[in-house]
């Protein structure tokens, strides 16, 4: 009756008036986080298929929450986005991976995630050679990755950001391959460097099969555009010859190394430069 859906009126204006105050919250705690300095960079090898030499790491961002305890990407970063916080963290975030990258090995690489909103940061290029400067990191050795979304805004200001980066020698990486709108469009009007396939495509890829069939094309599809692909989430050792027979260049995934904090970035390196020799 009447009084039943007035009830549920009101407790949909509580629900939502409560639902804002968390927000508001996380937004608050995220914000003093950020200052904190409690954004961390993880790092995910990369290697060269088949043979899973390390060529480098993707940085990605961790939280580590004062109660909560290290929280994913999947807890802040929309918030972040939908905030503008993004463009604080992601910067302070590739400040310290440059820091951190300097000192690995010489032929490593450092993969960025850089967000929509910072694409269209019209200095994004110079706050990238002020973080390179700062941290005497070689910018060939830096590759930043965009998502097709962070182009849909203004595509024009991408294609002149990019340019710019390229021209200092930073890579440019496509992520997510394959679940973009568009992807053909944004291959045709934009130049990268490399294709990432989505881990939706690589997760299980049975022989003979519909995406097995995609990932194939997708390979092909780079490498006559003269892109090298890196296969993003390989879980397991079954496709790993198959990716490399394809022309798959590189695979990063949990079979290889899950994301980690510096120390253990470190030991793993330490580790092998043991059994490298050097
Ligand atoms: P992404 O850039 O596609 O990063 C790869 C994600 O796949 C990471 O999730 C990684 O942990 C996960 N992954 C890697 N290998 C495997 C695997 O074998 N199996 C499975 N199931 N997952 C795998 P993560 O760290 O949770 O990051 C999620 C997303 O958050 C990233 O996706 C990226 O879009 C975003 N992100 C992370 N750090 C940053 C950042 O610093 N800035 C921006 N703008 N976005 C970030
Ligand atoms: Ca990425
Ligand atoms: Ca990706
Ligand atoms: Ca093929």
């Amino acid at each position: 009756g009447k009084r039943d859906g007035r009830g549920t009126f009101r407790f949909f204006q509580l629900e939502m008036g409560q639902a804002l105050k968390v927000r508001a919250l996380r937004e608050q705690e995220l914000r003093a986080g950020i200052l904190r300095g409690e954004i961390e960079p993880f790092y995910q090898p990369v290697v060269a298929l088949p043979g899973r030499e390390l060529i480098g790491f993707e940085v990605l961002a961790r939280w580590r929450h004062p109660d909560q305890g290290l929280l994913g990407p999947g807890e802040f970063i929309q918030l972040a986005e939908e905030t503008g916080m993004i463009a604080d963290l992601s910067w302070s975030l590739m400040r310290q991976a440059c820091n951190d990258a300097r000192l690995w090995p010489a032929h490593l690489q450092l993969a960025v995630n850089i967000s929509p909103l910072q694409l269209q940061d019209r200095q994004m290029p110079e706050r990238v050679l002020a973080i390179l400067t700062e941290t005497g990191f070689a910018p060939s050795r830096l590759e930043i990755e965009i998502t097709e979304t962070a182009l849909v805004q203004d595509l024009e200001a991408a294609r002149i950001a990019l340019r710019s980066l390229q021209n200092i020698g930073v890579r440019i990486a496509l992520d997510d391959f394959g679940t973009g709108y568009s992807s053909l469009y944004h291959l045709r009007e934009l130049k990268f460097d490399k294709l990432k396939i989505d881990r939706s495509y690589v997760a299980s890829i049975p022989l003979g099969s519909e995406r097995a069939k995609l990932v194939d094309a997708i390979i092909a599809l780079g490498s006559s555009l003269g892109l090298v692909t890196t296969a993003e989430g390989i879980e397991s050792a079954s496709s790993v010859e198959w990716l490399a027979e394809q022309g798959c260049t590189y695979g990063q995934g949990f079979l290889f190394g899950r994301p980690m904090d510096k120390p253990a970035t470190d030991l793993l390196l330490n580790e092998w430069s043991d059994v490298a020799g050097k």
